[in-house]
C-alpha cells in the first residue's frame, strides 16, 4: 500500500467515525437535524476515498474521478445546510442547486484536459472553495463570534483557501498525468495529508460547537423554572451575583419577595391543574410588567421574588403595588371567570455594597410575614410592621 493509499484508507476511516460521533451527540442536541446533516455529509465524503482507490485499481476511471468530486463537493453543501441549521442561517437552495448544475457537468468536461494543466486545476478545485466560502460566510452571517465559532469560520475560511492552493500547486509541482498517476505522485501524497488534517479538524470543531451548545442548554434548563418559565433560585442566585460583582453596579437594589393568598384552598377546590395554571398566570404577569433588566424567579411552590436592579425601597414598594392590583383583579384559565385571588408581598433594598443578598431576601421574607399577618393581599416595606388583623378565605366570587 503506497503513501496516498493508506491516507485514503486514513481519510475514510475518520469520515466514518465522524458520521458515527455526529449521530449520536445530535441525540442530545436541541437541533437534532444539524448533526444529522453532519453525519450524513461525513458519510458521503467517505464514498470520496472509495471512488479514487476504485480510480487506481478499476478501469472506469471517467466515472470513478467524477463521483469522488461529487462525493466531495456533495459532503460539503450537506456540511453548508447542517450549518444552516445550527447557526439559523438556511441554505439558500438556488445557490445549492446553481452550484451543482455548474460544478457537476465543467468537472465531466474537463476530464480530459492534462490534470497539471491551471484550466483542470481550476475546473476542478474552484467548486470545493466556493462551498466552504459559503459555509464560512453562514456563520459570519449568524453574527455568532464564541471561540468555537470564530475557529470553525476561520477553518473553512483556511480550507477555502487551500483548495485555491491546489489549483497553483498543482500547475507547479505536477498532479499526475491521468486520474491514475494523480495518486502516485507527491502532490496526491502532500494534497490528501493537508486535506485529512483539515477534515478533522473541521469535524471536531463542528463537534466542540454542538457539545458547547447542549453544555449551554443544559445550564440554562438548570436554571429555569419549568412550569413558570422564570429562573428557579440557582438561576436568581446566579444573575443576581453577576449584577453584584459588576464594578460599576449601582446602589441601591431592591428585592421583593411574594406568596400567594391561601393557595392552599385554590388547590382543594380547583385541583391541582387549576393551582398550576394560577402559578403560571403569576408568573407571566410578573415577567410582564418588569422592567428588561429584573431578575423575576419562582423560589418554589408559589413563592416568587423579583430583583430590580439600581432601584430604591420606595420605587420597588410602588411596582409590588401595582403587581398586587393586577393580580387582584386577574381572571385564569381553569378557575371560574368570578373568581379573583390575592398575593402578598415583602420588599428590602440592597442598600450598599457591605450589604449581603441573602439577608436582603430575609429582610423581604420578614415582611412578607408581617404582611401575611396583617390581612394578606398586601405590601409590606422591611422594618415597616403593620398591626395584625385577623383574615380570612380571600378569593372573591
Ligand atoms: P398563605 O396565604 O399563608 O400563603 O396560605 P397558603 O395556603 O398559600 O399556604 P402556603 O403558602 O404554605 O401553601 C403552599 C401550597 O402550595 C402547598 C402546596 O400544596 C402548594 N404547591 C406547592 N407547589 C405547587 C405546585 O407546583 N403546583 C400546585 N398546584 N400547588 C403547589
Ligand atoms: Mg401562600
Ligand atoms: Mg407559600
Amino acid at each position: 500500500m503506497n503513501g496516498a493509499l493508506f491516507l485514503l484508507t486514513v481519510n475514510f476511516l475518520i469520515a466514518q467515525l465522524f458520521c458515527v460521533f455526529f449521530l449520536v451527540i445530535s441525540r442530545r442536541s436541541r437541533i437534532p437535524s444539524a448533526g444529522r446533516w453532519f453525519a450524513a455529509a461525513f458519510a458521503v465524503a467517505s464514498l470520496s476515498a472509495v471512488f479514487e482507490v476504485a480510480i487506481r485499481y478499476g478501469d472506469f476511471d471517467r466515472l470513478a474521478s467524477f463521483g469522488a468530486f461529487t462525493a466531495v463537493l456533495t459532503a460539503l453543501l450537506m456540511i453548508r445546510v447542517g450549518i444552516g441549521r445550527l447557526y439559523s442561517v438556511p441554505a439558500n437552495i438556488w445557490t445549492i442547486t446553481a452550484l451543482l448544475a455548474a460544478a457537476l457537468p465543467l468537472n465531466l468536461m474537463i476530464f480530459d484536459l492534462p490534470r497539471s494543466t491551471f484550466a483542470h486545476s481550476f475546473g476542478y478545485q474552484t467548486p470545493f472553495a466556493i462551498a466552504e466560502l459559503l459555509c464560512a460566510l453562514a456563520i459570519y452571517r449568524s453574527g455568532r463570534r464564541e471561540i468555537a465559532d470564530r475557529l470553525l469560520m476561520t477553518l473553512f475560511l483556511v480550507t477555502a483557501a487551500n483548495f485555491a492552493g491546489k489549483v497553483y500547486f498543482a500547475v507547479k509541482f505536477g498532479s499526475g498525468g491521468t486520474a491514475q498517476s494523480y495518486l502516485g505522485s507527491t502532490y496526491a501524497l502532500v494534497s490528501q495529508s493537508l486535506s485529512a488534517v483539515l477534515v478533522v479538524s473541521t469535524g471536531l470543531t463542528l463537534l466542540a460547537v454542538i457539545v458547547v451548545e447542549i453544555m449551554d442548554d443544559a445550564k440554562a434548563n438548570s436554571e429555569i423554572d419549568p412550569l413558570s418559565g422564570l429562573f428557579n433560585r440557582r438561576g436568581f442566585d446566579a444573575r443576581v451575583s453577576q449584577i453584584l460583582s459588576r464594578p460599576l453596579s449601582a446602589y441601591p437594589h431592591c428585592v421583593i419577595v411574594c406568596d400567594l393568598d391561601h393557595f392552599k384552598v385554590v388547590n382543594d377546590t380547583y385541583g391541582h391543574a387549576a393551582g398550576d395554571q394560577v402559578i403560571l398566570a403569576f408568573g407571566r404577569m410578573i415577567a410582564g410588567h418588569a422592567p428588561p433588566d429584573a431578575i423575576c424567579a419562582r423560589f418554589g411552590g408559589e413563592e416568587f421574588a423579583i430583583f430590580l436592579p439600581s432601584t430604591g425601597e420606595t420605587t420597588g414598594y410602588l411596582f409590588a403595588q401595582g403587581l398586587r392590583n393586577s393580580f387582584s383583579s386577574l381572571t385564569i384559565a381553569g378557575l371560574p371567570d368570578t373568581v379573583r385571588l390575592s398575593a402578598s408581598f415583602g420588599v428590602c433594598a440592597l442598600a450598599a455594597p457591605g450589604d449581603k443578598i441573602s439577608d436582603t431576601i430575609k429582610g423581604a421574607d420578614a415582611a412578607l410575614y408581617d404582611a401575611k399577618k396583617s390581612g394578606r393581599n398586601r405590601v409590606n416595606r422591611a422594618g415597616q410592621t403593620i398591626p395584625a388583623k385577623p383574615d380570612g378565605w380571600q378569593a372573591q366570587a
